[in-house]
């Protein structure tokens, strides 16, 4: 629960809650193996290719790979995840737990202890939901709604998320200075669509939730009459005031900024005054994501009943610490969290979500450890070099392009050649020796890393941004673009088999890795990246007249996507997804014509297995996106998600594509209306 503002798009669904893992089978191989480039044997060549490439590709690995039991998808990216952490970073911690006396507030101290307090299950059981207890009464104790809203400023310094949530981050139009952010949240079940949608399959998670938390408050010994139907009322009722996921792409309509002393006209039921003093924080303005929110918001307060509202504030607090609580309530958590929303069947052994919790919330610390250990400098330097191509031939690109005219194109080269990159890892590593944790206080811990979060953030109020700072730690299997510093950032564990093997064929590396890095360029010209300047600021660069047919084309892309069904009664939001979309496409064109680039004049690579290198390239993206995927993670992606489904990251913007088309002789398979060109 990060509540620093980073304003970043990622390549991949970000990683669900440390509810689910896999067990561990897996040893440190005893010498480095070579990782095959692409493995012919995972194809179902009865498939063709221009039909169906993902099954083409993909077809046997698939029916060999099925999910495992406590995964809800399985594929490249769970599987590198699984390796790092579970050999890497399982390794880090095994070699520190074997040391003796380590100095307190050292990170082999802080992750020992705190992997320790999570294994210690005797002290855990003992101490019952006993470490929430102090909170707990604190709510019981309001009297009014006032009241209420001043103790959530002192529940959100501990990572809790109730209606509304304050964070500080980038000035979307004055990128080298924070600000301070207000925007929507508290709904347990994530996003407004799992409370409107009326499909069959929301009806039932909508009716299991009520159970949920009818059972978690009989576990923890509350005596209150429906509390599940009262939270999800109350809930849904909250939900329908929201922004929709989709409109919370548009960065200038997300970017309200007020005086502070607004909020009281805005919302004057709630006692802002208690909830900032509270949560620590002065600021003369905010930057508000949608002031209708706000003045909903405070009607729905007003009208909600006080003992509604304690019954709302007592759950999330239960549920926001079910995972560090005895078993029983990590195990109905898991139940609705992981089986009934994410169609997860199978619990990961306590060792394999103490890794996973360390590494979640110590990931810095963590990190530290293991990029000295395992990225080589090497690396930074095979990747930047990569990079510098990728931005060259965009170059090309831009300059060829037949939509965008001459001042507009002047003004893409300026802000391609003004981004900047970081690979591997943090240059810098902030202090994190203050955070105080205990062999025995799992709870407590918890906690002591969200104030530490908390109090990094308010330290930021006012201040000039930290250009250098990360929003992911090294040992992420993702990539990101930051638009408020123009920036692509790469951690050093995606930079591993599939997605960059020094082994393979540049081919299988363009497809991979280099079509990746187009992803994350492409970003600063997406629907929502292309709003911001080569300074990361929030500022209009286009002519209109290229601006109406970005958009246009940007239409295009969303009426091609948002006919795909991709399971029964649900298809994918063409709007919700356009970003990813357009980085997908505009990442395969940049990787498709950059190793086009890197042959020419040279004498052409023979085919490999029969493929030549453009097939392999194509090979290469296969390879990278195959999947298996639950039904119900699947319902979630399309509903929540800003990343369309993998299967469909495969087959939906190659058949855009003419290259594609060229390649497997797919040539009238696909009529020339539907070929794209953006970037
Ligand atoms: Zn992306």
């Amino acid at each position: 629960m990060k509540k620093v503002k980073f304003l970043v798009v990622a390549l991949s669904v970000t990683s669900l809650l440390g509810f689910f893992s896999c067990t561990n089978n897996s040893k440190p191989a005893a010498e480095v193996k070579k990782i095959p480039a692409f493995d012919i044997s995972t194809m179902d060549k009865s498939i063709k290719p221009c039909e169906d490439f993902d099954s083409y590709v993909n077809g046997n690995w698939k029916k060999n790979n099925p999910i495992p039991g406590t995964e809800n998808s399985w594929g490249s990216f769970n599987i590198l995840d699984k390796e790092t952490r579970e050999v890497k970073i399982k390794g880090i911690v095994n070699d520190l737990l074997a040391q003796n006396s380590l100095a307190k507030g050292s990170e082999a101290q802080q992750i020992t202890d705190y992997y320790r307090s999570y294994m210690d299950t005797s002290i855990i059981e003992k101490r019952g939901i006993s470490p929430i207890t102090p909170l707990l009464d604190k709510i019981l104790a309001i009297k009014d709604i006032s009241e209420l809203i001043a103790l959530s400023g002192e529940l959100d310094q501990l990572g809790f998320s109730g209606p509304f949530t304050v964070g500080v981050g980038p000035d979307d139009r004055n990128s080298t200075m924070n600000a301070v952010f207000m925007g929507q949240g508290g709904l347990s079940l994530g996003d407004r669509n799992y409370y409107e949608n009326k499909d069959s399959s929301m009806v039932k998670i909508r009716a299991e939730f009520v159970k949920h938390v009818d059972f978690m408050f009989s576990l923890a010994e509350w005596k209150v009459t429906d509390p599940g139907k009262t939270i999800l009322d109350f809930e849904t009722s909250l939900a329908l005031i929201q922004l929709k996921n989709f409109e919370m792409r548009d960065p200038v309509k997300m970017y309200n900024k007020i005086a502070s002393s607004e909020l009281h006209l805005l919302a004057p039921e709630i006692n802002w005054e208690g909830y900032y003093k509270n949560y620590g924080l002065k600021t003369d303005t905010v930057i508000v994501h949608d002031k209708n929110y706000v003045k909903n918001l405070n009607q729905l307060l007003k009208s909600t009943p006080t003992e509604v509202l304690k019954c709302y504030y007592r759950w999330h607090l239960l549920s926001a610490y079910a995972n560090v609580l005895p078993y029983a309530f990590y195990s109905e958590s898991f139940h609705f969290y992981g089986t009934i929303m994410y169609g997860v069947k199978k619990q990961r052994p306590r060792a394999e979500r103490a890794i996973i919790t360390v590494n979640n919330r110590l990931g810095m610390p963590l990190g530290k450890l293991f990029a000295a250990k395992y990225f080589p400098e090497s690396s930074k330097k095979k990747v930047s070099d990569m990079i510098e191509n990728v931005r060259a031939a965009y170059r090309d690109r831009i300059e060829k392009l037949s939509w965008m005219s001459a001042p507009t194109k002047e003004k893409a080269k300026e802000k391609l050649a003004a981004f900047s990159w970081k690979i591997g890892y943090p240059d810098t590593w902030k202090d994190y020796s203050t955070i105080d944790i205990q062999a025995d206080k799992l709870v407590e811990n918890s906690m002591q890393i969200s104030l530490w979060e908390h109090r990094d953030m308010l330290a930021r109020v006012g201040k000039p941004v930290d250009k250098k700072e990360w929003g992911m730690s090294p040992q992420t299997i993702n990539a990101y673009n930051n638009p408020t510093n123009n920036e692509i950032v790469f951690p050093a564990a995606i930079l591993q088999p599939p997605f960059f093997n020094p082994d393979a064929d540049d081919a299988i590396n363009y497809g991979g890795i280099i079509a990746v890095i187009g992803h994350e360029i492409t970003h600063g010209f997406d629907d929502q990246g292309a709003k911001y300047d080569g300074t990361g600021n929030l500022r209009n660069w286009w002519t209109p007249a290229d601006s109406t047919n970005f958009a246009a084309l940007g239409k295009k892309m969303e009426n091609y996507f948002a006919a795909i069904e991709v399971t029964k009664g649900f298809k994918i939001d063409g709007k919700l997804t356009l970003g990813e979309n357009i980085a997908d496409l505009g990442g395969l064109t940049l990787g498709y014509y950059a190793l086009e680039k890197s042959m020419e004049g040279k004498k052409r690579p023979e085919p490999i297995d029969g493929f030549t290198p453009e097939q392999r390239f194509f090979l290469g993206w296969a390879q990278v996106w195959r999947e298996n995927m639950t039904n119900e993670s699947l319902i979630s992606q399309v509903q929540t998600d800003p990343h369309t489904p993998a299967r469909w990251r495969i087959n939906a913007p190659l058949l855009l594509m003419k290259e594609f088309n060229e390649a497997f002789g797919c040539k009238g398979a696909t009529a020339d209306s539907m070929r794209i060109v953006i970037w």
